[in-house]
């Protein structure tokens, strides 16, 4: 059986994801409505504008359904706005605030590097990976603070000296400041399929036979 990866569709670059993932062999599904989380092994909350994002999931009833599937230690994946709406705290953010997720331990700064450049292209180096990552950043966050158990897989060091995180994992959430859907760098999209997959036994292991 293929994994089934949902890819939040409500806005924003979730149609990449879902050929990124189907290159792969996975089964790819686009998720606008909570009943259909219970049928997935993965999620991925794409980039695109999270204070949209945040809003319309409020419409369509999915903010409880996505914070529980995160507190239950389900494996998810944000790419840019999506990093921002997993992340516990956020600044530089619109008036009023604007609805987290929550669930990985980090600050974003929403708008790190869209006040310095719009969109740019970097190679990244990445903890274990034997070849740089070619990433493209769009209006980018950046990680500007990590708690304890947050393992920092890539870092940039800005103009002016800097250092931020722009990729980060802890136990079953995985965010990226950059959109590896727009790079063709599949690396990333197997790394998430192997935590959804150690995700998955873990489950198994857990109701057993
Ligand atoms: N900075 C944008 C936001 O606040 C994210 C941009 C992106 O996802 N490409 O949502």
């Amino acid at each position: 059986m293929p994994l089934r990866i949902g890819v939040l569709a409500l806005q924003g670059a979730f149609r990449e994801h879902i050929q990124r993932l189907e290159a792969l062999g996975a089964a790819a599904v686009e998720v606008r409505r909570a009943d259909q989380l219970g049928k997935l092994d993965g999620l991925i909350i794409p980039g695109g504008e999270s204070t949209t994002m945040g809003l319309v999931a409020e419409r369509w009833g999915l903010v409880n359904p996505l914070r529980q599937w995160v507190s239950q230690g389900r494996p998810v994946w944000g790419t840019c706005a999506g990093l921002i709406l997993l992340a516990d705290r956020a600044t530089s953010q619109k008036r009023d605030g604007q609805t987290l997720l929550g669930g990985l331990d980090v600050s974003v700064n929403r708008n790190f590097f869209g006040s310095q450049r719009d969109s740019f292209e970097a190679d990244l180096q990445v903890a274990g990976w034997n070849s740089p990552s070619p990433a493209v950043f769009i209006r980018a966050p950046a990680v500007v603070e990590t708690g304890p158990g947050v393992e920092i897989l890539a870092e940039w060091s800005a103009p002016d000296g800097r250092t931020v995180q722009v990729a980060v994992r802890q136990d079953h959430i995985l965010g990226t400041a950059f959109h590896p859907e727009l790079s063709g760098d599949l690396r990333w999209h197997r790394l998430f399929l192997d935590m959804v997959e150690a995700g998955a036994a873990a489950q198994a292991n857990r109701s057993g036979p």
